[in-house]
């Protein structure tokens, strides 16, 4: 065996990638990438302790934050900057290990021992580190703990990346916790002890959940709070003639620096993917070169981006490997890297200069021609359906609302996802859809129109907003004055990479039950585990669209 990932509804053989990615993460890189976390674990432990002793350690919080992140599917494909990252960990690692220890003779304290080698140098050649990354690999963990343990060990690292993810960008608006922080520092040092007891484990994940909410809280006051609450908006999904840009990934922040670098330059700016909701922020839209959204679903990328005719920017997660139609063309920033791929660095103060994108996007053609005008409407965020919640409430109790399905989360590009084509299809016309994610581009460009003004499909973002999400099903539980789980909500998600799973440890904490997860279940939940989520919270696996249908409104 060559490597073992299996973090990723896309994995090989729906048990684990062995001898390659199926995303194309490489045996090499996948070593490196089981290093950094085992390094980032270290560190962990470390800075948990120090902050017992009130001695928190920033460089360690935005480290291993920054691991986590760059670890996710889709982010960094790079092994030399994988490895950049692990010499940086060791060093902080080694710095938090001092100011411990310095804190321990201080407080007259003796240092606690390491519940497991926190010490492993990396060593300076790459191949060597790519060997020390192959002592470290999850398969080791399954060897000796069992299939069940060693997946809930998973399960949490996993939730612990997807929370990163919204952890760094909530940071890179200036908005942080602490407390947040303290928690990823206590929950890598827990996996650092390679803890074997299930109980104790699902304790854990659920508390990652927890404290995700948290997360996606601070980064829903990030967003709002700099560019303003989304609104509805229609946007436009076909071209205009000019040169144009098209920004993929996550990133608030590189759009709008992009933004003001290419006003009045004659570019058009395009959103790709999950960046579609930008186009509801008062502070984004406001740019009228901000024209409209190109594409789909991440997976789509290799095609669509070979058929765009001018610079790509992908901003976070989701990058494929690029066709060599437009491998001069694509730009990476952020954590997200390709081999060979031009990166855009941040400054000490996080500003970028984007100028070889847009000298590329100037450099090519163009589109020649506006294509027909097509337009979606985007924006139905937490602050919107709010305003509108007497409205929707009195709908309900005049039954002319009959049910509300949440059906969001990821695309992906193995068959079986257009159940949630069919399935968003034949929801009955008196039923409402919430959407988010890149799922949502399975429908959203359906007709599906409204009852008594109110749109049948409301957009609410991204994977990153899912926040918006919980707070607008809170918010009808209280109209209601009942929980969640007695509304007339039905939950269906799709799931593909590690924000979806922090996501779904966040709904299983705050106790949603009868949620339906598809297109395949994780390969890293064991079947004790699983048997743990039916039990306590019903969780189930998508069927067919008729059956789902028809027991959700039974
Ligand atoms: S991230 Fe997914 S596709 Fe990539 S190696 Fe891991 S399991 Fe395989
Ligand atoms: S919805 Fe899922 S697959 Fe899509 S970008 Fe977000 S995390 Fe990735």
């Amino acid at each position: 065996m060559d490597m073992f990932c299996y973090q990723c509804e896309q994995t090989a053989m729906g048990t684990g990638c062995t001898l390659r990615g199926v995303c194309g993460k490489d045996p090499e890189t996948a070593a490196l990438q089981d290093l950094l976390i085992h390094i980032a674990e270290g560190a962990s432990q470390y800075a948990h302790r120090t902050r017992q002793l009130d001695v928190p350690h920033r460089e360690a919080d935005l480290f291993v934050v920054e691991a986590l992140f760059a670890t996710v599917t889709n982010v960094d494909f790079d092994p030399k900057r994988v490895a950049e990252l692990i010499q940086r960990g060791a060093a902080v690692r080694n710095a938090v290990k001092k100011a411990y220890e310095t804190a321990c003779q201080q407080s007259g304290k003796q240092p606690e021992p390491l519940t497991k080698d926190a010490a492993i140098e990396p060593a300076a050649d790459i191949d060597e580190m790519i060997r020390q990354g192959e002592q470290v690999t999850i398969q080791k963990r399954i060897d000796s703990l069992g299939e069940d343990a060693a997946g809930l060990q998973e399960l949490i690292t996993y939730g612990l990346k997807g929370m990163a993810a919204y952890v760094d960008h909530a940071h890179i608006l200036g908005v942080e916790d602490d407390g947040v922080y303290a928690f990823i520092h206590e929950a890598m040092a827990f996996l650092a002890a390679n803890p074997g007891d299930v109980d104790a484990l699902v304790a854990m994940a659920l508390r990652v959940g927890e404290v995700n909410l948290k997360a996606m809280e601070m980064l829903d006051a990030a967003n709002t709070g700099t560019y303003g609450h989304p609104e509805p908006t229609e946007v436009r999904i076909t071209p205009l003639a000019g040169k144009a840009i098209c920004v993929s990934g996550h990133d608030l922040k590189d759009l709008k620096m992009l933004l003001e670098q290419t006003e009045g330059k004659g570019i058009n700016i395009y959103t790709h993917g999950e960046m579609l909701p930008c186009l509801a922020y008062p502070e984004l839209k406001k740019h009228k070169h901000l024209v409209g959204n190109y594409g789909g679903a991440w997976q789509n990328q290799r095609d669509e981006f070979d058929a765009f005719p001018g610079a790509i920017l992908m901003t976070t997660n989701c990058i494929q490997r690029p066709e060599d139609g437009y491998a001069e063309r694509i730009f990476t920033t952020g954590l997200v890297a390709w081999p060979g791929v031009a990166h855009i660095p941040a400054d000490a103060e996080g500003n970028k200069d984007f100028t070889p994108v847009i000298e590329a996007a100037l450099a090519a053609p163009g589109f020649d021609k506006d294509a027909e005008s097509k337009t979606i409407t985007i924006g139905f965020a937490r602050n919107t359906v709010m305003s509108v919640a007497d409205k929707v409430v009195e709908a309900v109790k005049n039954r002319k609302i009959r049910h509300f399905f949440l059906i969001g989360g990821c695309d992906g590009a193995k068959p079986g996802r257009n159940y949630y084509t069919e399935l968003a299809q034949q929801v009955p016309d008196d039923c409402v859809i919430l959407t988010l994610a890149c799922g949502k581009y399975r429908f959203n460009k359906l007709p599906f129109g409204d009852i008594g003004g109110i749109p049948r499909l409301l957009d609410c973002g991204q994977c990153n907003d899912a926040y918006s999400a919980i707070q607008i099903a809170v918010a009808l539980a209280k109209a209601f004055d009942c929980g969640v789980n007695d509304l007339p909500l039905s939950l269906v998600l799709s799931w593909y990479e590690q924000k979806a799973v922090c996501i779904l440890l966040t709904l299983l904490h705050l106790g949603i039950k009868d949620m339906r997860l598809g297109p395949t279940l994780p390969a890293f939940v064991g079947p004790n585990v699983l048997k743990v989520l039916v039990d306590q919270f019903n969780l189930m696996p998508i069927k067919t669209p008729e059956e789902d249908l028809a027991a959700m409104l039974a």
